[in-house]
């Protein structure tokens, strides 16, 4: 089976094996196994919870020579504030918690659980993990939620992709996230600059002026984060992940030369290969482009073609922004 998967998948996110046989049966593990019987889906979802979220069993059925390695679902515990799944736990149920109708849909302790009928405890009265066709309890969609997002980040790329960026202060730096969005809700996006949050919401783009910043180097950061209220405790912040772009802005100055200008031709000067825009008004301000370039060598020569029809025309050069991602 190892070899057949290393062959044909190498790295699959689930292995199942699926037994062409309509007897009852499968078993969990680091390979997923189960039959064709009309409980084969229920299975598959319990052992997926083995395996993808190491949750255990919930049920007492003996298991000699099981190791008594504790499970995100299961616990020795009876000490309350020690109790992993505690933040599910209401303050007025009791611990250990009677195993009765009244606490049904309760998350508490209750007794009998990891193939033991006692000193074992569950989250729940009933789970996935104790009898097929129930749904999984409170605490066993968390753990199943926390390990998705230990092997799926919520940031599918970063916007723009190279982790570096050069601005001049007169320009405006966008950035976004490629987001993967749960069905129900959206996901949350911090954006911080220089460690500093500038806007937390459901946006997934973020613009700021360059000269906000000010000349130097510069972080900007994106942290995206699922609110579900399926996940309290997250103490390594599973659901969250984060991007980083380094920003040089730079003071930019374009020159013109010569200053007074007769029949409208005159250099301008300034940064690198910059796109350049070169607008005319006769009558300030009322300014209209008339050519667009890019500087060669940190230089652009214009002559101005068009016919005058005042006694005199200004002339002015502007770095337009960067392209929006
Ligand atoms: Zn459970």
């Amino acid at each position: 089976m190892d070899g057949l998967l290393a062959q044909f998948l190498p790295t699959p996110d689930l292995a199942v094996l699926l037994v062409n046989d309509p007897l009852y049966g499968g078993a969990g593990g680091s390979l997923l196994i189960a039959s064709r019987s009309a409980s084969a889906p229920e299975i598959v979802r319990n052992e997926a919870g083995h395996a993808l979220a190491g949750l255990g069993d919930e049920y007492e059925g003996a298991y000699p020579g099981y190791p008594d390695i504790e499970e995100p679902n299961t616990t020795r515990e009876t000490r309350p504030e020690f109790i992993k799944w505690k933040a599910w736990i209401a303050p007025a149920t009791p611990l250990p918690t009677p195993p009765t109708a009244a606490y049904q849909d309760a998350v508490g302790l209750f007794e009998g659980a990891h193939y033991h009928e006692t000193g074992w405890y569950r989250p729940k009265l009933d789970c996935k993990m104790r009898t097929l066709g129930m749904p999984f309890c409170e605490v066993c969609q968390e753990a199943l939620m926390k390990s998705i997002f230990a092997r799926v980040s919520p940031i599918d790329a970063q916007i723009p992709a190279a982790p570096a960026a050069a601005a001049f202060a007169g320009h405006t730096l966008r950035f976004a996230l490629d987001l993967v969005q749960p069905q129900t809700h959206s996901l949350l996006v911090s954006w911080l600059t220089n460690g500093v949050q500038a806007l937390r919401s459901t946006n997934s783009q973020f613009s700021l002026a360059a000269a906000a910043l000010g000349p130097g180097q510069h972080t900007v950061r994106a942290l995206a984060a699922d609110p579900t209220a399926w996940v309290r405790h997250d103490p390594s912040n599973l659901l969250q992940r984060a991007v980083s772009w380094t920003v040089q802005v730079e003071t930019a100055e374009l020159r013109l030369q010569p200053l007074a200008v007769s029949g409208g031709s005159f250099s301008v000067f300034g940064p690198g290969a910059n796109v350049v825009v070169i607008e005319a008004a006769d009558v300030l301000p009322h300014w209209r482009p008339v050519l667009t370039n890019r500087l060669v060598d940190g230089r652009m020569t214009f002559s101005d073609a068009t016919p005058w029809t005042s006694l005199q025309r200004f002339y002015r050069a502007v770095m337009p922004d960067l392209p929006q991602p």
